[in-house]
């Protein structure tokens, strides 16, 4: 089979081919029909993850038909179609399994980063790490879903907003433009805080019923306007911005916080102290969740397809913000 691999930290990535891998006990073997291209890969791509083991095949936004089964399956079948994210596999037995909180398991397996994943004709997964994908979406549009949209959707669908509070999406990018979505999908009264006139247009095109430009205005100001924002979804990586929001939320509101920034956030205690808000990450969320009620209501990630050969250029135009808005690798 071909695959896109990197041998070292910080290497290039290379073509190569390789035998298929087979299936042991636990596992599935998936053809791939699809691949999703994440910020997550530049943990392989340029090694900033402790201990990682090379060659490795990157990509953990893997949507793809199963091919074959391993001997311990009872659930699955040859010809389904399924999605393997972030999380490649947990062990059941840790304190986080134990309570159920997989997502958490002290032995995780990550997708492309401890184990091979999806830029490549062919996978091997485990089993607990499959999402069943239904008929009524494309894998181009369900792979970005797997990460990118599970994380958004379960960020928003696990906050304390409810139909028609204010919700904030900061940042229209890969998270921002599927986040946007599921907001106003999921009832919520929704603005967007990103600048310039390109991005108004896009936004008012999703279905976002205000525009804040924060290159103009104070955009916390602008949402107590508007009676404070229930919820504000940090999807844009500046931490300086992220930190002034937090005077735009309403009372119990909460600023959630899913995409990866550098630097530290400053911000005073009395701004949270007034009115109990809560700054909180999240990197959790079921895919299935995310593709059933995209295919529902129609959400969907807007995409830049290559063959799996332009793989460098995928990732060049991901990593420098030129893609709009998720690259994904068609590989069958
Ligand atoms: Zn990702
Ligand atoms: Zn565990």
């Amino acid at each position: 089979m071909k695959a896109v691999q990197v041998s070292s930290p910080g290497g290039d990535f290379e073509l190569v081919q390789k035998e298929i891998p087979k299936p042991k006990a636990n596992e599935v073997l998936i053809k791939i029909e699809a691949c999703g291209v994440c910020h997550g890969d530049a943990i392989v791509k340029e090694g900033r993850f402790p201990g990682l083991q090379y060659p490795r095949v990157p990509g953990h936004e893997v949507v793809g038909i199963i091919a074959q089964l391993g001997s311990e399956s009872k659930h699955w079948k040859v010809g389904q179609r399924v999605g393997v994210g972030w999380l490649g596999g947990h062990c059941f037995e840790c304190a986080a399994c134990r309570s159920g909180e997989f997502g958490a398991c002290e032995e995780a397996l990550t997708t492309g980063i401890t184990t091979d994943g999806g830029y490549a004709e062919y996978m091997v997964a485990r089993m607990e790490a499959l999402s069943r994908i239904p008929d009524g979406i494309d894998p181009v549009y369900a792979a970005p879903l797997l990460c990118a949209g599970r994380t958004t959707f379960g960020a928003l669908e696990s906050s304390g907003a409810k139909g028609g509070d204010l919700v904030a999406i900061h940042g229209l990018g890969g998270l921002g433009h599927l986040g946007l979505q599921f907001a106003v999908k999921l009832g919520f009264e929704t603005a967007v805080l990103s600048r310039g006139s390109e991005k108004e247009i896009l936004a008012r095109k999703l279905g976002a019923h205000h525009f804040i430009d924060t290159s103009t205005t104070d955009a916390a100001k602008e949402l107590m306007k508007l009676g404070g924002a229930k919820v504000i979804l940090g999807t844009a990586p500046n931490s300086k911005a992220v930190s002034e929001l937090v005077n735009g939320l309403s009372r119990n509101g909460e600023l959630i916080l899913v995409a990866y920034a550098g630097e530290m956030m400053q911000l005073s205690p009395v701004a949270l102290m007034r009115g109990g808000r809560t700054i909180r990450g999240w990197v959790g969320g079921r895919p299935e969740d995310a593709i059933r009620f995209s295919i529902l209501t129609g959400v969907r990630p807007m995409v830049e397809v290559f063959p799996l050969e332009h793989a460098t250029e995928a990732y060049n135009k991901m990593m420098s913000g030129k893609v709009h808005f998720r690259a994904v690798l068609k590989i069958a």
